[in-house]
């Protein structure tokens, strides 16, 4: 009767860790208690995040499977750029790193140690997570960052900002980082969420990273601020970008284009043009016959 109430505890516990975001939290509990700490689960340590799907199976309902036997290795510091159309698969394939769900079949792996092998806790605290919803919660700018990693210093916060492109606009408000956000404080644009989700990742410092690409539009300088500041962020870190934007997708080592229950093709951007398959059509698709030259 208890054991229910242990698991959302246990994610209470882990949550501050470094989820921000990616999935509501409610529908982190509602899914949460069939993802726990396997018996003797072990501390990940310090990982270089090298990330291997090995004939990955999952499903949301029984007989459906989104991903049916999906293999892909990405090696440490490298950035993959997922795309495909609507309903493909690439949030999903995202969320098995995490470990939002479990997979069915086959493993995941970084650095060749089986994720279901590490604690949920060292696991989520090696990845960070920037999409669009961004969690705040009721405090000051400097508690919002600092969730990035509890304890942090007063210096590495301020660093943190800066990297993030936050400190000029921390530095025009009166009360700067004691500045309160949220329903009784100041009410942040998408860019400065997205900036300040930024901030924090530089803060937890993970090994990777997924960035589910915005896709409302900001404009032009914040935009290009933003690509700027993540450009940083994944330099050195293994990340998976679920791609909308060219600009992005140009600059990843490779492309994996996410097809039903799989990977489609996977190559870099003028080579999987050349190959007249299905990322140039979804590339001509999205941006124009006359683009895809
Ligand atoms: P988009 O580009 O629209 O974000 P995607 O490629 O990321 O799409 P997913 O969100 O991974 O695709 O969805 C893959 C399939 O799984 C879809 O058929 C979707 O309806 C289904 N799906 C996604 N999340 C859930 C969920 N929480 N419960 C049940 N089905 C889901």
């Amino acid at each position: 009767f208890y054991r229910p109430l242990d698991k959302i505890s246990a994610v209470i516990e882990t949550y501050p860790r470094g989820i921000a975001g990616f999935r509501s939290y409610l529908e982190l509990l509602a899914t949460a208690p069939d993802v726990t700490d396997r018996p003797g689960a072990r501390d990940a340590g310090p990982l270089r995040g090298e990330v291997r799907f090995e004939g990955v199976t999952f499903g949301y309902a029984p007989g459906r499977p989104v991903l049916r036997g999906l293999d892909l290795t990405i090696e440490a510091g490298r950035t993959v750029a997922l795309v495909g159309p609507s309903g493909a698969g690439k949030t999903t394939l995202c969320s098995l790193l995490p470990r939002f769900y479990d997979v069915e079949a086959g493993r995941i792996t970084i650095d060749g140690i089986d994720i279901q092998d590490m604690t949920l806790a060292s696991l989520r605290g090696a990845i960070g997570i920037v999409q669009q919803d961004v969690f705040l919660f009721a405090g000051s700018l400097r508690d919002n960052i600092g969730y990035g990693r509890l304890g942090a210093s007063e210096a590495e916060i301020a660093a943190a900002a800066r990297r993030a492109r936050l400190d000029e606009v921390i530095a025009a408000l009166p009360e700067g980082l004691d500045t309160l956000i949220g329903e009784r404080g100041v009410k942040l644009s998408g860019g400065q969420k997205q900036r300040l989700a930024i901030a924090r990742i530089f803060l937890k410092n993970p090994p990777i990273l997924i960035l589910d690409e915005a896709t409302s539009a900001l404009d032009t300088v914040t935009e290009g601020e933003i690509q700027q500041a993540l450009g940083e962020l994944a330099e050195g870190r293994t990340t998976l970008v679920i791609a909308h934007r060219l600009a992005t997708i140009r600059n990843a080592d490779r492309i994996i284009v996410v097809g039903e229950a799989g990977i489609l093709e996977q190559g870099s951007h003028a080579g999987l043009l050349a190959a007249g398959g299905a990322y140039r059509r979804l590339h001509a698709a999205q941006f124009g016959a006359s683009a895809a030259e």
